[in-house]
């Protein structure tokens, strides 16, 4: 279905859980999270429903987020039946790995197409501090293990931070010499009270495609991209078995080709990432309401879905988006 500004809107962003097992310091404000209860987060039955409804208009993508996906009981015989959704063309699943090791095969089995995988630092300690206490081996392993499973392409998506990671970018591009990940480098939003906890790291993709390009050539990544690379701008370097990307979400944003809506872990529909205008969902499936209604719901979020987002990287965060991350879902 196309918006008011001839934008096909076929993607879907689905976030099942707030919660998560990491505490990264860009998503999760320094105080906490108030958690959302229990029985205020769709169920997997809800979710599946909209997200049928939602292929009658034009979603064929759906990406699977959080909070960290993998920590909800249940994911993969719920990942089984999205994927069997008629209409479905695309499933993918964004976590921070931790637990991947334990799911790598069940998601493959369950016909998960494609895994973005958050890892802001290459180093133990400083992946301990940026997560508030995670484990770098295991974010690895989790790694290690789907790709083993086979799976591509695997994209690892590197917040950058000024003074926290910004010495890593050139081990970050060196992964992808050896092997086939897709590392895209993400710029700082500044969301929610996190944004003010962050203010002075923001980092453009410009300066860190400085960065590699004083030690390696990049070429850009020619031709007919697949629809999955969204609004990354991809290159390599000469010879790698990899690629690197840029997500400029800040300093050139890529509104004009948002195709995404996003359906929150307590059931309401988000039609910019940056915008706190929400239509619930949750209330009308919780009285009862038939196909139509959540049609027409559907509907009104695509009409409204902004232009373009106005946030700066440093700038007016606090007025113009109250929620986390990590209640989004990224
Ligand atoms: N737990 C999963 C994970 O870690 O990937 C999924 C949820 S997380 C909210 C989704 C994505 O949002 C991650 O790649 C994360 O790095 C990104 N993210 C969170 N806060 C951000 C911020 N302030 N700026 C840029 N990216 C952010």
């Amino acid at each position: 279905m196309y918006d008011n500004y001839q934008r096909d809107i076929n993607y879907l962003r689905v976030s099942i859980t707030d919660r998560c097992n990491l505490r990264c310091r860009y998503c999760v404000p320094k105080e906490g999270l108030s958690l959302i209860g229990h029985d205020d987060i769709l169920r997997y039955e809800e979710i599946l429903r909209i997200v049928r409804i939602a292929v009658g208009l034009g979603i064929a993508k759906v990406r699977v987020t959080g909070g960290e996906p993998l920590v909800r009981r249940g994911v993969i015989t719920f990942m089984t039946a999205l994927k069997v959704i008629p209409g479905i063309e695309d499933l993918s699943l964004t976590t921070n790995g931790i637990l991947l090791e334990r799911y790598a095969a069940d998601l493959r089995a369950a016909g998960v197409c494609r895994l973005n995988i958050s890892l802001d630092s290459l180093n133990r300690e400083k992946y301990y501090y940026i997560t508030r206490g995670g484990s770098l081996a295991n974010a690895l392993r989790g790694i290690d293990a789907v790709f083993e499973q086979g799976f591509a392409p695997i994209k690892i998506n590197v917040v950058a931070m000024k003074g926290f990671n910004d010495d890593e970018i050139l081990d970050f591009a060196h992964l992808t010499l050896s092997r086939p990940f897709q590392v895209r480098f993400i710029e700082l939003m500044p969301v929610g009270h996190t944004g003010r906890d962050n203010l002075g790291k923001y980092l453009a993709c410009e300066e860190i495609m400085g960065t590699i390009e004083r030690n390696y050539p990049l070429l850009p990544v020619n031709g007919a991209r697949d629809r999955t690379d969204g609004p990354a701008r991809i290159y390599r370097i000469d010879g790698g078995a990899g690629e690197i990307g840029f997500i400029t979400a800040m300093s050139s944003h890529f509104c004009h080709q948002c195709n995404r809506l996003r359906l929150t872990a307590e059931g309401h529909l988000r039609s910019c990432l940056f915008s706190d205008a929400e239509i619930d969902l949750k209330g009308p499936l919780r009285s009862g309401c038939g196909d139509d209604r959540i049609e027409a719901l559907i509907k009104e979020a695509i009409a409204n879905k902004p232009r373009k987002h106005e946030i700066r990287p440093e700038g007016n965060y606090i007025r113009e988006c109250g929620k986390n991350m990590s209640a989004i879902g990224g």
